[in-house]
């Protein structure tokens, strides 16, 4: 048992909010009456500055029922933005905290599954959706190839795992001591640590509404998870630095013995040769400069260094007892 809040991000939501809240209603009732979760559960809806009647909407369910709490975001900060804003503002009353879009595409069947493993003692449970058949045939393959080259560019995420996660309090104060400004939660999130666990659901299609992922925010998405993730763009570069160079130095080999033998025409090995040989260097040059700037990356983001999960320490108490008894004695 214990006090779990639903986190939806709600950018122009007006046409699902109703039925969402409804239905999000009728399963955290339910929860409560089986003694699953605690009765201050709370449904949390983050308004991410949208610009139809969303707001005025989670302010009306807000009073008429105090289920529903609301976080009103000054203007659109995006996605990302909006649910962190939530799991920090939930983090302060809640044991443990869901997100999930408003439009109930992830399934909410599974809510209670992620609450049974939060209740075995896991820190951090994933949604990995196990059917992709409700995407279109697009979306499915940019996704596919997107979730490779995040693991080729080296950042550690979850295949088809999306924002729908349980977190623990202990595991929100983790990611909260991380300083990024650019979130990549899905990216992030993975590296916190702790136990954790996988639920596999369903994914629906958005039941009203339309996407506010258009592919252009879909590729600037995918540009933000590798670029906070990894320097190995930088690392390629630094790589075919060596490779031009090193190849430039075999070639003055090769020119030297060809003009040796008097085969060529007069400057051309020149030419060649510092061709490759500068284009080498300014790529190497770049390369070094580009590690100072990835470490520097690195630092400025301010990621802690590690996460203590337990620290066991107990004081010597027998003993002092003891001795002063055998005093007293
Ligand atoms: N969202 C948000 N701010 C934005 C864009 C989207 O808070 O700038 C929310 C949106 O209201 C929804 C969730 O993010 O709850 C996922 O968006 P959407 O369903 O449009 O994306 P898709 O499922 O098509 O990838
Ligand atoms: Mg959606």
């Amino acid at each position: 048992m214990g006090t779990i809040w639903l986190v939806i991000p709600c950018y122009n939501e007006q046409e699902v909010l109703p039925e969402t809240a409804k239905q999000l209603k009728k399963i955290m009732q339910d929860l409560v009456k089986r003694g699953k979760i605690d009765s201050d559960s709370r449904i949390a809806f983050v308004n991410d500055g949208s610009k139809d009647a969303t707001w005025s909407m989670i302010e009306e369910l807000h009073e008429k029922d105090e289920l529903y709490a609301g976080i009103n975001l000054a203007h659109n900060r995006g996605h990302q933005n909006a649910l962190y804003a939530g799991l920090m503002a939930a983090r302060e009353y809640a044991d443990a905290v869901i997100s999930l879009d408003a439009d109930l595409q992830d399934d909410v069947g599974a809510i209670e599954q992620f609450i049974d493993k939060f209740n075995e003692g896991k820190d951090i449970v994933y949604g990995v959706r196990s059917a992709r058949d409700t995407d279109t045939w697009f979306k499915r393959g940019t996704a596919h190839a997107f979730y490779k080259l995040m693991k080729m560019m080296g950042a550690d995420t979850l295949e088809d795992h999306a924002d729908y996660r349980l977190m623990s309090r202990r595991a929100l104060e983790a990611l909260s001591e991380y300083g990024e400004v650019n979130l990549f939660l899905r990216g992030i999130v993975p590296t916190i640590g702790f136990e954790t666990d996988v639920v596999y659901y369903q994914r629906h299609e958005r039941f009203a509404g339309e996407s506010k992922y258009p592919l252009k925010k879909m590729l600037a998405f995918a540009v933000e998870g590798i670029t906070s993730f990894s320097i190995k763009p930088i690392r390629i570069i630094t790589g075919l630095g060596v490779l031009l160079f090193s190849a430039s130095i075999l070639l003055l080999i090769y020119f030297f013995v060809v003009w040796l033998r008097g085969h060529t025409v007069a400057g051309w090995a020149t030419i060649a040769i510092s061709v490759w040989g500068i284009g080498g260097l300014q790529l190497l040059a770049l390369g070094v400069i580009g590690e100072y700037i990835g470490k520097t990356y690195l630092e400025v983001k301010h990621r802690p260094r590690y996460c203590v999960e337990r620290l066991l320490y107990r004081k010597g108490e027998d003993k002092e007892k003891g001795s002063k008894e055998e005093k007293e004695a």
